[in-house]
């Protein structure tokens, strides 16, 4: 049988690695090799990197953008992307699923509209862009915004097309030329965006896609001279592997990084509501959300009744959820389980590998019993476990909120509306819901504080990120 192959695409054009070396790319429900991608090199990555800058030179360097498309003309362009990946929606869902085991129907449902969604919010969004003008005495200053150049879009494999769209809307809305590295595990809706600038003729070398391994690449496109910007979504550790790397040559960075993330509820909550959110942020997607609530702290007067709910709900995500994303992955998480026990954690229910043997399918965890400062409830997980902690009163609450060196994401479940607002202001989190979890407006800030990040992405937070602002300040009197 013969494996497909999918390729970079670089200036417009397909292409394999220049060594010809291939990387297999694993479905983790089944442990079957899907496709070969390529194990790119330090040249490929310049290549892609030449490429969107030659598109940018193209522009002109003034307020046209890469190629000279002017923004109407990049708001088109982005729609007519959105339109194409309409037309290919379940293709692309079948892929993400098949790449990353989430359910097809999540990725036809969620995943892939909401990478549609993307696009067009940030072409509608580009067009109603204003910039500040001041009058001054004798002068007035306006602002130009105008864009960066080739800039490098780093991803992980959790929401592949998803996070990809997310950066890739405003970056190419402001007229910049882009180089995407997705993740190594979960690379063909990458390849098939790549197909599909192509078909709606997308000048050549704006959108790139390089594939390899984020350790043999992603140096290469964070420190080229010609890659102005790098946004990236993923790891800790390798958020600042980057920023060793961009920091000294002084690169414009956008960072979105781990979680560690508390759901908070107390005993005057909706309660069958936030149980359900609090199932949700615990197992959506097997855990593997940057945002997922793995924390859950609990008012004592409910805690027993809560973990029971919680439990029943663990059982239903069972049947809900895909496995995780590789069989390394398992194991990370399961060494997770074994090291709960070794520090006086209680399994509650799950914590064990289930369904095809040659998948890497998890059950749904709960545990509790641990101490709040021990590692399973410090580190990110990245699977569908969660711990269960009770606390006194709402300053026990906060304190444990706030007990962790990260800072993305948060939840509160509570009736008291004083409450809420006060733990709204006082947990160090970039993001809070109350009585929710994951509620999205694409206008909004989204980002961490802490170890979770530096910068926010959303509406105008992106447009920002991906452009820059000059002053201009014309004297028209001399009186
Ligand atoms: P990862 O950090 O291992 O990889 C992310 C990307 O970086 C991949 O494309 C990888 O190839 C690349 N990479 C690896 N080493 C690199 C290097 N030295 N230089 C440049 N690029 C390099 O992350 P992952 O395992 O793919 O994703 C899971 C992590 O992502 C979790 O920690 C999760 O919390 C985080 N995440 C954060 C957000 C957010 O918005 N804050 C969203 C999703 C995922």
């Amino acid at each position: 049988m013969t494996i497909e192959r999918i390729h970079n695409w670089i200036n417009g054009q397909a292409c394999e690695a220049t060594d010809d070396s291939w990387i297999k790319n694993i479905n983790p429900a089944t442990g079957e090799v899907i496709n070969l991608l390529p194990r790119s090199d330090e040249q490929d990555a310049f290549d892609a990197v030449a490429a969107a800058h030659d598109c940018y030179l193209s522009g002109g360097q003034g307020n046209a953008g890469a190629a000279g498309l002017n923004a109407s003309q990049r708001c088109d362009l982005l729609m007519a992307v959105a339109d194409a990946m309409d037309e290919r929606l379940e293709e692309l869902a079948l892929a993400e699923s098949l790449d990353s085991g989430k359910p097809f129907l999540n990725a036809l449902n969620i995943d892939v509209p909401r990478s549609i969604e993307n696009l067009r919010f940030y072409a509608k969004a580009a067009a109603a862009q204003t910039t500040p003008a001041v009058a001054g005495e004798n002068s007035i200053n306006y602002v130009l915004r105008q864009p960066l150049g080739a800039v490098s879009l780093i991803t992980p494999w959790n929401f592949p097309l998803h996070l990809l769209t997310w950066k890739l809307g405003p970056a190419l809305a402001m007229g910049n030329s882009v180089i995407a590295k997705p993740s190594e595990i979960t690379p063909t809706t990458a390849s098939m965006l790549g197909q599909l600038f192509a078909e709606v003729k997308a000048p050549d070398g704006l959108f790139n896609v390089v594939h390899g391994f984020g350790h043999e690449i992603g140096d290469a496109l964070v420190r080229h001279p010609h890659v102005k910007a790098v946004s990236f979504t993923g790891g800790t550790a390798t958020g600042k592997t980057i920023a060793t790397v961009a920091a000294p040559l002084l690169k414009k960075t956008s960072f979105e990084l781990g979680g560690k993330n508390p759901s908070i509820v107390f005993a005057d909550c909706n309660l069958e509501q936030s149980i359900a959110s609090v199932a949700r942020a615990a197992f959506f997607n097997s855990g593997q959300v940057c945002l997922c609530g793995s924390r859950v702290l609990v008012a004592a007067e409910i805690y027993d009744d809560f973990v029971d709910a919680l439990v029943e709900q663990a059982l239903l995500y069972r049947d809900r959820i895909g496995p995780l994303v590789s069989a390394e992955h398992r194991e990370k998480v399961m060494s997770y389980i074994e090291l709960a026990k070794e520090e006086g954690g209680e399994i509650v229910c799950g914590g064990q590998a289930y369904g095809d043997p040659n998948g890497a399918f998890f059950e749904p965890t709960v545990i509790t019993g641990l101490s709040h400062d021990c590692r399973t409830v410090q580190e990110e997980i990245f699977g569908p476990v969660v711990t269960v902690h009770p606390f006194d009163d709402d300053e026990h609450a906060l304190e444990l909120a706030n007990d962790t060196e990260f800072g993305l994401a948060s939840s509160v479940f509570t009736s008291n509306l004083q409450r809420a607002h006060h733990f709204a202001e006082h947990i160090q989190s970039g993001m809070v819901w109350v009585n929710d979890w994951n509620l999205r407006d694409l206008r909004v800030p989204f980002g961490g504080m802490k170890q979770s990040g530096v910068g926010r992405e959303g509406g105008d937070y992106s447009f920002k990120f991906f452009s820059q602002d000059r002053n201009v300040c014309v004297r028209y009197n001399y009186e």
